[in-house]
């Protein structure tokens, strides 16, 4: 398993709409995509810095991980996501090393990747993402 970089932090915020003057404007940053994931019941907005993202997360329903995530924590980081060359291979890989698994097989998330998640236990609380550009 490679790991290549930090495809994007995942930040929990009640509106995306609130937070772009602090991205866009003291930060300079620029929106360049907004997008909802129907199935996660959330919107995301996409920011480039560098070659990692930051991805706002904001829910569309009291139902979304992201609304709980709120409730119990506040807004804040809510998820890492590395991106690496084949993430069936990776989970494959990491079960094989005693890691606990959301995701036992990669699933479509934002921007075409293919993404599993890690469970909080296993990876000393950091809610954990793989990310793969499909070829
Ligand atoms: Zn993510």
């Amino acid at each position: 398993m490679k790991i290549t970089h930090i495809e994007h932090i995942g930040i929990a915020v009640k509106s995306i709409e609130e937070q772009l003057p602090y991205y866009e404007g003291v930060l300079g940053l620029k929106c360049y995509n907004i997008e909802t994931v129907e199935d996660q019941k959330v919107k995301t907005a996409f920011f480039k810095v560098g070659q990692t993202k930051i991805e706002l997360l904001e829910p569309t329903s009291e139902e979304s991980t992201i609304a709980k995530f709120i409730e119990k924590r506040g807004e804040g980081i809510h998820h890492m996501a590395f991106a690496t060359e084949n993430v069936n291979d990776a989970l494959k890989e990491m079960e094989g090393k005693g890691v606990r698994l959301i995701d036992h097989e990669a699933r479509p998330g934002a921007e075409g990747l293919n993404i599993a998640f890690l469970h909080p236990k296993s990876t000393g609380g950091v809610l954990t993402e793989l990310c793969e550009h499909p070829e």
